[in-house]
C-alpha cells in the first residue's frame, strides 16, 4: 500500500457490524466481562479502548513499527517513554530539542535521578564524546526546532546499535508522510500529533511507535500505570486528521518552497533555515532520509523590534505557538516556544531575538507573500 492509500485504508477502518465507514467513538470506561477473567479484549479504557486502538494501529502501520500508543499530549508521550528508564541511566539529547522537552528533562525527569546531556547530534563525534558507561539512549529531533538542524538517522542508529543504546526520534516536524525513522534503525518514534497529524489546531495528542515486542510491553506498562492516555473523541478526531495528511503535506511543501523563494528576494531577511535549500547544513543528509522538507522555515529579520512589528501586523499568519496546521502560524522562538530555555543558552544555540519562525499552512501562497511584505515594510 502506498503512503496516501495507507493513511485512508491503514489500521482499523470503519465498523464491521454496521458498515459505518468511520470508526465508532467508544465513549466508555469499562466493559462487561463474559466471566471472571474472561473478556473480549477490553477490560477498562485506561488499559485499552477500541477507538484509541484503531488510532494506535494506524500510526503503527504508517511509521512501520511493531506497536503504537496514544497519549493525551506529545509531552505525555515523551514522559512515558522517558519513564521506561531508571535512576542513574544517562540519555543523550539533541541540543536544540523542543523547548518543552528541554524543560521536562532538565527540570522534572532529572529530579528522579535520570541523567541527561544535550549535544549537537548533527555531528556524531559530539554524541560519542558525551557517552558514559551509564548511557542507555540517544534522543534525536531532525529537523530541529527552530533552526532545522539535521541529524543523520542511519549513522546515529548504527552508533546506537554499536553501543547497545535505544534510539529515540521525535518525528513531529517531518511527519510519517515524509520520514520514517524506523526504516533507518530507530527503536522508538515520537509525535506531537497536535501538529501535522491532527493538522487543524483542534486537538492535543501524542503518539509513540516502537519497533519491538519488548519495547511495546515497556511502553504499555507505563501507559497503563501512569494513565496519560488519549480520550476516544480526540483519538477519532486525530484519525480524521491523518486521512488528509498526504494532501496537506504535498500542498504545504509547495507553498513552503514558494515562500522560501520569496524570502530569498527580500533584503531585510537573512539566515534562512529550510532543509530544502542546497546551502542548508545537512541538506544532503535530509534528502537521503526524508521525502519532503516540511512546512517550517526560520529566518532573521534583524532585531527583536522588527520581529515584533511583523508579528503585530500580519493578518493571515496567526501569531501563535504550535505548528503544522491548516492556518499559517508565526512566532518568535526566543520569546515564545523557547522562552523556557535560559537566555545564555539561547544565544549559544543561535536563537536570536530577530529570529522568526513560520509554519506554512494551506492559504493561497500569494496572499501569504503580500501579507508578510506589508507587515515587514509597514
Ligand atoms: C509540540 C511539540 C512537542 C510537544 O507536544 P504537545 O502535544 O504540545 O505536548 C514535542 N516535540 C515537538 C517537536 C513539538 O513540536
Amino acid at each position: 500500500m502506498r503512503k496516501k492509500t495507507q493513511l485512508i485504508h491503514g489500521g482499523i477502518t470503519g465498523d464491521e457490524k454496521t458498515g459505518a465507514v468511520s470508526v465508532p467513538i467508544y465513549q466508555v470506561s469499562t466493559y462487561a466481562q463474559d466471566g471472571v477473567g474472561k473478556h473480549r479484549g477490553y477490560e477498562y479504557s485506561r488499559t485499552g479502548n477500541p477507538t484509541r486502538f484503531a488510532l494506535e494501529e494506524l500510526i503503527k502501520e504508517i511509521e512501520g513499527g511493531y506497536a503504537g500508543f496514544a497519549f493525551g499530549s506529545g509531552m505525555a508521550a515523551i514522559t512515558a517513554v522517558l519513564m521506561t528508564f531508571k535512576q542513574g541511566d544517562h540519555i543523550i539529547f539533541t541540543d536544540d530539542v523542543y523547548g518543552g522537552t528541554y524543560r521536562l528533562v532538565s527540570q522534572v525527569i532529572t529530579r528522579f535521578g535520570l541523567k541527561a546531556s544535550f549535544v549537537d547530534t548533527s555531528d556524531s563525534k559530539n554524541i560519542e564524546a558525551a557517552m558514559t558507561e551509564r548511557t542507555k539512549a540517544l534522543y534525536v529531533e531532525t529537523p530541529t526546532n527552530p533552526l532545522l538542524k539535521i541529524t543523520d538517522l542511519k549513522k546515529t542508529s548504527e552508533l546506537a546499535k554499536t553501543h547497545n543504546l535505544t534510539f529515540i526520534v521525535d518525528n513531529t516536524f517531518s511527519t510519517p508522510y515524509w520520514q520514517n525513522p524506523i526504516d533507518f534503525g530507530a527503536d522508538i518514534v515520537l509525535h506531537s500529533a497536535t501538529k501535522y497529524l491532527g493538522g487543524h489546531s483542534d486537538v492535543v495528542a501524542g503518539l509513540v511507535v516502537v519497533n519491538s515486542e519488548q519495547l511495546a510491553e515497556e511502553v504499555h506498562f507505563v501507559l497503563n500505570s501512569s494513565g496519560g492516555i488519549l480520550g476516544p473523541q480526540d483519538a477519532w478526531l486525530l484519525m480524521r486528521g491523518i486521512k488528509t495528511l498526504g494532501v496537506r503535506m504535498e500542498e504545504i511543501e509547495e507553498n513552503t518552497r514558494g515562500f522560501v523563494e520569496f524570502l530569498q528576494g527580500l533584503p531585510e531577511v537573512t539566515n534562512i533555515y529550510y532543509p530544502g535549500l542546497t546551502e542548508h547544513v545537512g541538506h544532503d543528509v535530509h534528502q537521503n532520509q526524508a521525502r519532503g522538507n516540511g512546512g517550517m522555515i526560520s529566518f532573521d529579520v534583524g532585531s527583536g523590534e522588527k520581529a515584533d512589528k511583523v508579528l503585530q501586523n500580519v493578518r493571515y499568519f496567526t501569531l501563535a505557538e504550535s505548528l503544522g496546521a491548516v492556518e499559517s502560524l508565526i512566532s518568535v522562538p526566543a520569546k515564545m516556544t523557547h522562552a523556557s530555555i535560559p537566555e545564555v543558552r539561547r544565544g549559544e544555540l543561535g536563537i536570536t531575538d530577530g529570529l522568526v519562525r513560520v509554519s506554512i499552512g494551506l492559504e493561497d501562497i500569494e496572499d501569504l507573500k503580500e501579507d508578510f511584505l506589508e507587515a515587514l515594510r509597514k
